[in-house]
C-alpha cells in the first residue's frame, strides 16, 4: 500500500470512527474537508498525508492496552476493512478488547448492537454476564484478551454468513499469533466449532476438551447469550469456567 492509499484507509477509518460517535462534519483546515478525502479528491491527499501521525495516535488513544504491540497496525486494519458487505451495515468495527499479552483469549460470534454503538466486544447484557462470570473466578477483562471471529455486526444480529466468515478469518488468526495465548475459549457453538475445525454440537466440543488450536488448548463453552436465554446451562458453564481457572492457575 503507498503513502496516499495508507492516509485515505487511515483517514476514511477516523471519519467513520467519528460519525459512529455522532460527528456530522469534520473541518481539516480552512480549505479542504475530510468529505472530499472520502472522495479520494487528490487536491486534498496531501492533506491527509500530514494526519497520518495524529491518526495513530488518535488509534493509541483508542487501544491503549496495545500501544506498541502489532495489535494496533492490524486493529487500523480492521477498522478500515471492506471485505464483504457487512462494512455497508456497521457503525464501526470492533476490532477486540484487552490485554496485549493475555494468556486467556475468549473468543465470541460477532458484535451486537450495543458493541456496534461503542466499539467494544462483550459490553451488551451477555457482556455483562461474561463480566460476572470472569469476576467469579477472579479475572477481569484487563486481564484476559476479548475477541470475536466477525469484526463487524451482522444485521439484526444474524448468524454469520459462510462468505463473512472467510473474509475475517484473517484478522482473528492473525490477532491469535500476535497474542500467543496459553489458553483459548470458544463461547458456543460457532467460535467454538471455528476453533477446533470440528463441525460437531457443543454439547460433544465440552465433553470433548479441552481441544486444540494451533497447538494452544483450546476450552468449549456456553456462550453468554445462550446462558441469559437458558439458565439451567449456568450451572454447567461454571463447572467449564472452573476447569479454565484451574487451567490458567497452572500456567
Ligand atoms: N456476542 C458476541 O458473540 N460478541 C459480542 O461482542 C457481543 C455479543
Amino acid at each position: 500500500m503507498d503513502k496516499r492509499e495508507e492516509a485515505i484507509k487511515l483517514l476514511r477509518t477516523w471519519v467513520r470512527q467519528q460519525h459512529a460517535s455522532g460527528v456530522e462534519r469534520v473541518v481539516f483546515d480552512r480549505d479542504h474537508e475530510a468529505v472530499a478525502i472520502l472522495d479520494e479528491k487528490p487536491a486534498a491527499v496531501a492533506e491527509v498525508e500530514t494526519a497520518i501521525p495524529a491518526l495513530r495516535e488518535s488509534l493509541e488513544g483508542r487501544f491503549p492496552a496495545w500501544a506498541g504491540s502489532e495489535l494496533l497496525p492490524l486493529a487500523e486494519e480492521i477498522l478500515a476493512c471492506e471485505k464483504c458487505g457487512l462494512c455497508e451495515t456497521r457503525s464501526q468495527a470492533v476490532p477486540g478488547v484487552g490485554h496485549a499479552k493475555a494468556k486467556l483469549v475468549f473468543v465470541g460470534e460477532a458484535p451486537g448492537a450495543e458493541e456496534d454503538r461503542q466499539g467494544i466486544p462483550f459490553v451488551g447484557r451477555a457482556g455483562q454476564l461474561l463480566d460476572k462470570i470472569l469476576a467469579a473466578i477472579d479475572l477481569s477483562r484487563d486481564d484476559v484478551h476479548i475477541l470475536n471471529i466477525l469484526k463487524c455486526r451482522p444485521p439484526e444480529n444474524r448468524n454469520p454468513a459462510p462468505d463473512e466468515i472467510v473474509a475475517c478469518r484473517p484478522f482473528l488468526e492473525r490477532q491469535l499469533e500476535i497474542l500467543e495465548p496459553k489458553i483459548i475459549v470458544g463461547l458456543g457453538l460457532f467460535s467454538s466449532q471455528w476453533l477446533t475445525g470440528k463441525k460437531i454440537s457443543l454439547t460433544k466440543l465440552r465433553e470433548t476438551g479441552p481441544h486444540e488450536y494451533a497447538g494452544i488448548q483450546v476450552f468449549a463453552t456456553y456462550h453468554p447469550a445462550a446462558l441469559l436465554r437458558n439458565p439451567n446451562w449456568k450451572r454447567p458453564a461454571w463447572v467449564d469456567f472452573q476447569a479454565i481457572r484451574k487451567e490458567y492457575d497452572r500456567l
